[in-house]
């Protein structure tokens, strides 16, 4: 028997004249919509591989220009991405690749554990003021198996390893944000499934993976708030959980039973708790839960 042999082709096409490059998206529906469709296509490139076709290709139109071409010397393009996205610095998830986009597409900043630090909220407030009004959406995308959530988990269940990061002061600062995050998970969980949740056997990893969610729903929450106060106009944060074994954003979506795609955080804090009982109820979290 002969094993066909398959590969996964990602192209940067640019410079044919017939092929118009991509319209930018006008508003934060129209920029939701591209990066859903975007992600969409990336998690099912493998799957398009039916019968006998042994390459899945993907072409990305850019504009040469985005690429440094076509300019004269000393011309550099203008930056004009159409939304900003908060990823974590975990290499399994490279932000472009997995929405289907290229160069001067997207205004990326990345941090273990897609927290929002100072230095962070800084780069999107200076994103939304000074790149000509081109953002149209924020989104903060975490993503499943985090390390960094994983970390603040273990520490939360074995507290006295919260020693060894006396003297990390870089490394505490990223894990007392999620920590905050992981103890209210934690809560939720013995108030939805009783104390006796804790010797499940995937407790931990279930704890881990509802944390991820809240953490991003939290911080583009928080970016929500905060920009709203800098009178941004129609700019929207959403936010979203990478799964990496599927290649498919999944989160919540209030009041359907959707699970796919970016979606709006909660309108306030008092919702976080319908949100966190959402997460729980979910097919994915309540089956590592009882994974044996
Ligand atoms: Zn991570």
């Amino acid at each position: 028997m002969v094993m066909s042999m398959k590969s996964v082709e990602i192209i940067y096409r640019y410079g044919a004249q017939t092929e118009p490059v991509r319209p930018r998206p006008v508003d934060s529906g129209a920029a939701r919509q591209r990066l859903d469709e975007g992600n969409h296509a990336f998690a099912t490139l493998l799957d398009s591989m039916a019968g006998d076709e042994a390459v899945a290709r993907r072409v990305i139109q850019v504009d040469p220009r985005d690429f440094g071409l076509g300019g004269g010397v000393g011309e550099s393009p203008k930056q004009r991405p159409f939304a900003a996205v908060l990823g974590c610095s975990d290499a399994r998830v490279p932000i472009e690749l997995i929405f289907n986009e290229g160069p001067n597409d997207l205004f990326v900043i990345r941090v273990a554990g897609n927290g929002l630090g100072s230095e962070v909220l800084g780069s999107l407030k200076y994103a939304v003021e000074h790149l000509g009004g081109s953002i149209k959406i924020i989104a903060v995308l975490g993503h499943s198996g985090c390390g960094a959530v994983s970390a603040a988990v273990d520490i939360f269940l074995d507290p006295k390893r919260y020693l060894e990061l006396a003297t990390s002061h870089s490394l505490r600062s990223i894990l007392d944000r999620i920590l905050v995050v992981v103890q209210a998970s934690a809560m939720r969980m013995d108030e939805m499934f009783g104390p006796d949740v804790v010797h499940y056997p995937g407790y931990r990893t279930a704890l881990i993976e509802a944390s991820i969610v809240v953490n991003a729903a939290l911080a583009a929450y928080t970016v929500d708030k905060e920009l709203k106060t800098q009178a941004c106009g129609e700019i929207k944060a959403v936010y979203g959980v990478y799964i990496v074994e599927s290649r498919e954003v999944w989160a919540p979506h209030r009041g359907t039973a959707m699970w796919t795609g970016l979606a709006d955080p909660p309108a306030d804090i008092e919702s976080f708790a319908e949100l966190g009982n959402a997460v729980l109820h979910s097919d994915r979290i309540s089956s590592i839960l009882k994974a044996k």
